[in-house]
C-alpha cells in the first residue's frame, strides 16, 4: 500500500489513481530567467523520487513538466516586471536567448542529479493558443472581467476558491495579502491575460481576442496539463510556496472551466531548502547553484544523497558542513558497494541494473528489501529507506551477494548511481585533478618518487589526497 500525503486532505492517503496502473503526473517546472538554485533542485529531486517510487509500485507514469518562459511576473500580485524580460535586460540578450540558455542549464543540472527526464517537457510559449482557448472558455462561463491592464479571473464566482490552501478569504479581504491592481474586484483575483504596455515594446507578445499581450503565469499549467494529461489528473507537484497562490489559482481556473472537480486528486508539495541566513531566492542576490557545488569539489550525487537524508516534507537547512558530511556518507556507500563487488567473481559483480528485485529480493536479502519498500511506501520516507540499506550493508550475517542484490533493488528508487560504481576514481573529480593523479601514478611506476611527491603536494594544494590501491591504481579523495 503506497501512502502519499495529500495537501487536499492534509493526510497520508492510500494512493489510487483514476485509471490504474496509469498515473498522470504534472510538476511545475522552472522559470528560465536564471540558473536553478539548489533549493529549486531539491524540489525536482523530490519529484523524481516520487516518480521512481510510483514505478516501483507498478504504476505507469506519464510525467509532464512545463517550462515557464513567459509571463511570470516579479510579484504574485500581477504587478511588476516579467522575469524573462528582466533576465534579458540584465544580460543584454533577447528573452528567447535567455529562455534557451537557462532551459539547457536546467536540463544539465537535472541530468547531473540523476533526475529522470519527464515524458513531456512543454514550453509556455509553445502553448499560447491553448491558453487563449482556456481563457475564452472561462469568459463563456462568466467568471472573467476586463481591466485596463488585462483580463482577470473573478475569484468570488468560484465558491471553493482557496479550499486546498485553506485560505482565510475574509481575513484577506480585511487586511490585504497583496498590493492591489486598480479595479480588482477581490484581492485574490488574478490575471489570465495581460496587455502589452502601451509605452513599451515587449519582446514576447501575441495577438489575442482581448488585445495584444501575454498570458498570466498560472494559466499555462492548467492549459498544458489539460492538453497533455486530460481534464482530470492524478498528481500535481511543486514546493510549498505554490500552495497559497499559484496552485490555488490553477485549481480555480481549471475547475471553473471544465466544471469537473477535483481537477487534481493528489497535491503533493515539498518543503523548502533553507540557508542559515533564511530563504534561498532566485531573485535575491546570493543563491547557490549546482555548478558552485561541483566547483567546490563535490559530486552532484553527494548533493542528491544529502537531500535523501531528509524527508521531503521537512524543511532542510543547507550548510557546506552538512553537505561535506553527506559527501562522506555517499563516498562510504560507494566504497562499500565497490568492496562488495570486489568480493565477488567478475561475472556476478555486475549489478542487475533497474531490475525490479521485489520478487526474489526476499529470498536473498532477508526482509531488508521489503523494509526498504515499506519505507518508500510510507509517504516517501527516504531517510528510513537509506537507514535500512545501511543496516543491511553492516549486517555481518548477510552475504556480499545478498547485499548487492539489495543495492540493485534500492538503486532504481534512490537514483544514486550505485549501478555505476565501477572505477576506483570518483565520478566527479575535476579534470586537472585527475590529470595530476595520473601523472603521479606514472611517476611512481617509473620509480621517480621525488616527482610523485611534488605532484602529491600539488594535489594537496588543490584540496585532494591520493590513496594508492593495488595494481598501480589510485583513488583521489577530497581532504
Ligand atoms: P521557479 O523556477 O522560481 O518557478 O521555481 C521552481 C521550483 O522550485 C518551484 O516548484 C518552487 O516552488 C521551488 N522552490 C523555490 N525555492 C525553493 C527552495 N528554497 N527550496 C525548495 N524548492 C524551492
Ligand atoms: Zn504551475
Amino acid at each position: 500500500m503506497f501512502k502519499l500525503y495529500n495537501t487536499l486532505t492534509r493526510a497520508k492517503d492510500e494512493f489510487a489513481p483514476i485509471a490504474a496502473p496509469a498515473v498522470g503526473l504534472y510538476t511545475c517546472g522552472p522559470t528560465v530567467y536564471n540558473f536553478a538554485h539548489i533549493g529549486n533542485l531539491r524540489t525536482y529531486v523530490f519529484e523524481d523520487v516520487l516518480r521512481r517510487a510510483l514505478a516501483r509500485f507498478g504504476f505507469k507514469v506519464k510525467h509532464v513538466m512545463n517550462i515557464t518562459d513567459v509571463g511570470h511576473l516579479t510579484s504574485d500580485a500581477d504587478t511588476g516586471e516579467d522575469k524573462m524580460e528582466l533576465g534579458a535586460r540584465r544580460e543584454g540578450k533577447t528573452a528567447w536567448d535567455i529562455a534557451r540558455f537557462y532551459t539547457e542549464a536546467f536540463t544539465a543540472d537535472c541530468r547531473r542529479l540523476n533526475v529522470l527526464a519527464p515524458d513531456v517537457v512543454c514550453k509556455a510559449t509553445d502553448h499560447i493558443p491553448e491558453m487563449i482557448a482556456l481563457v475564452r472558455r472561462l469568459e463563456e462561463k462568466g467568471v472573467t472581467y476586463r481591466l485596463a491592464d488585462g483580463i482577470y479571473f473573478d475569484t468570488s464566482k468560484f465558491p471553493a476558491y482557496g479550499a486546498m490552501a485553506r485560505l482565510d478569504i475574509d481575513g484577506l479581504e480585511a487586511g490585504a495579502r497583496v498590493e492591489m491592481v486598480e479595479g480588482k474586484r477581490n484581492p485574490t483575483d488574478f490575471a489570465l491575460w495581460k496587455f502589452s504596455p502601451k509605452d513599451k515594446q515587449r519582446q514576447m507578445e501575441w495577438d489575442a481576442p482581448w488585445g495584444r499581450g501575454f498570458p498570466g503565469w498560472h494559466i499555462e499549467c492548467s492549459a498544458m496539463s489539460m492538453k497533455h494529461l486530460g481534464e482530470q489528473i492524478d498528481i500535481h507537484c511543486g514546493a510549498v510556496d505554490h500552495i497559497a497562490v499559484h496552485h490555488t489559482n490553477e485549481i480555480a481556473q481549471s475547475e471553473a472551466a471544465t466544471g469537473k472537480s477535483p481537477w487534481v486528486r493528489w497535491w503533493v508539495h515539498g518543503e523548502f531548502l533553507v540557508l542559515d541566513k533564511g530563504k534561498m531566492a532566485k531573485s535575491g542576490g546570493g543563491f547557490i547553484t549546482l555548478d558552485a557545488v561541483i566547483k567546490k569539489g563535490f559530486d552532484p550525487l553527494a548533493y542528491r544523497y544529502f537531500l535523501l537524508q531528509a524527508h521531503y516534507r521537512s524543511q532542510l537547512m543547507f550548510s557546506w558542513e552538512g553537505l561535506e558530511a553527506a559527501a562522506n556518507g555517499y563516498r562510504n556507500l560507494r566504497e562499500t558497494v565497490l568492496g562488495l563487488k570486489e568480493q565477488l567473481p567478475v561475472a556476478s559483480s555486475q549489478l542487475p541494473v533497474g531490475k525490479p528485485a521485489t520478487d526474489n529480493c526476499q529470498l536473498t536479502t532477508g526482509n531488508y528489501g521489503e523494509r526498504f519498500d515499506d519505507a518508500v511506501a510510507d509517504d516517501l520516507n527516504m531517510p528510513r529507506a537509506l537507514g535500512t540499506l545501511w543496516e543491511a550493508l553492516k549486517d555481518g550475517g548477510l552475504s556480499a551477494a545478498a547485499k548487492l542484490a539489495l543495492v540493485a533493488h534500492a538503486e532504481p528508487v534512490l537514483g544514486l548511481g550505485l549501478d555505476r560504481v565501477e572505477a576506483e576514481k570518483p565520478a566527479e573529480v575535476p579534470a586537472d585533478v585527475a590529470e595530476l593523479a595520473e601523472r603521479r601514478a606514472a611517476a611512481r611506476k617509473s620509480k621517480d618518487f621525488a616527482a610523485a611527491d611534488v605532484l602529491r603536494k600539488e594535489l594537496a594544494a588543490k584540496g585532494y589526497e591520493v590513496e594508492d590501491r593495488p595494481g598501480g591504481k589510485w583513488l583521489v579523495k577530497r581532504k
